[in-house]
């Protein structure tokens, strides 16, 4: 068959391909059919985690992956990480346009299909970085129109304020339903009385305070941008993992050097009540908040199952409030000009501490 396009690199995703830093592929050249186009493809498999035995395996050719912007193994679509329907569906709410991904009805349709190099349905939008901002613009405007005259914003603005109401009740019912869950062996192993400063040296860092609107990708995307990593190409320079339940995640970067000029590249900090440092990344409108993390971290960092990422995010919450205390509130509104500003006399008195009492540290974070 098509030899050529079959020697194209694999679309499989971050969430298939594991937390492993190093993957060990097997390739079958023609080793299985397509289960989209039933012609034979370059099959890889490979086992994602050394804790578990599954072995995962490519379903699907490249071309099928690339035509629906989804990955081989998973199926899910590779920027946003939810299936083609949702996708689309999402998508033609958003651009008031009926987006679908049409698939062939019969075998030879598919297999003629599959051979062509069309982007299908919503792959349009999500396999092009400034189509999928535009389109999440556009979601934002929606979410975001200040209540005016108009019939359908005003309605979107009650949907978002009815979606804010919602998850406070949520928080407030899961702070009960969750109460006996005991993650100490969680806690204990997150980086939290550890101080952030600019010139740490460290490839893993802790994050939280993500809010659940922001997807992995976009985070992920932050980072790179910050560190310059489109221009020198290169795409395996970090890690991430995002644990939307537990709002918080971790990043590894390849190496200790990639790691140190991302923390010298976050030029905001924030110092908790107790006088240590949180580094400040900034997306959208809201701040994830920044921890080194030496002592690195896997998927299960962040809870093995709901329960425990829900609680995970329950004494998180706490203890963000506990980090903005008052000060935050007494100063709401910071220009950017002055919070370098403030960066800078920060840092200053970060080294003067460090140099009289060591690291700062704080003792005792009760949750
Ligand atoms: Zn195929
Ligand atoms: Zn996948």
């Amino acid at each position: 068959m098509n030899d050529e396009i079959n020697e194209l690199p694999p679309k499989i995703c971050e969430q298939c391909l594991g937390d492993k830093t190093e993957i060990r592929m097997t390739k079958i050249s023609q080793g299985s059919e397509c289960k989209i186009c039933t012609l034979p493809f370059t099959l890889y498999h490979f086992k994602a985690c050394k804790r578990n035995s599954n072995i995962v395996k490519t379903l699907i050719c490249v071309r099928c992956a690339a035509q629906r912007n989804v990955c081989q193994c998973c199926m899910l679509d590779l920027r946003w990480h939810i299936p083609v329907q949702l996708r689309d569906h999402l998508i033609s709410m958003v651009s008031e346009e009926n987006i679908v991904t049409e698939e062939a009805k019969n075998d030879m349709m598919r297999r003629f299909l599959s051979l062509k190099d069309v982007k299908l349905g919503g792959a349009q939008i999500t396999s092009d970085p400034s189509e999928t901002d535009n389109i999440l613009d556009r979601l934002r405007g929606i979410l975001q129109r200040p209540g005016s005259n108009d019939e359908k914003s005003l309605s979107h603005s009650r949907e978002a304020a009815a979606l804010a109401k919602k998850e406070q009740d949520t928080n407030v019912i899961n702070i009960e339903k969750y109460a006996s869950v005991d993650i100490s062996h969680i806690l204990k192993k997150l980086p939290l009385s550890e101080s952030f400063s600019n010139d740490v040296s460290t490839r893993s860092f802790f994050l939280y305070n993500v809010d659940v609107s922001i997807p992995e990708w976009k985070i992920s995307d932050a980072i790179s941008q910050l560190l310059n990593l489109r221009k020198l190409g290169d795409g395996n320079a970090l890690s991430l993992i995002i644990n939307h339940k537990a709002k918080c995640g971790g990043v590894r970067f390849q190496s200790n050097e990639l790691g140190e000029k991302f923390a010298s590249k976050l030029n905001e900090t924030l110092t908790t009540p107790k006088s240590i440092n949180r580094g400040v990344l900034r997306i959208d409108r809201s701040r994830i908040f920044v921890i080194p993390w030496t002592s690195g971290f896997s998927a299960a960092s962040f809870g093995a199952n709901t329960a425990e990422n829900i609680k995970l995010s329950l004494s998180l919450n706490k203890l963000i409030q506990v980090e903005l205390g008052v000060r935050d509130k007494q100063l709401p509104a910071i220009s950017t000009e002055n919070s370098k500003k403030r960066m800078k006399n920060t840092s200053k008195k970060i080294h003067k501490a460090k140099s009289k009492k060591g690291k700062p540290r704080a003792n005792n974070l009760t949750l």
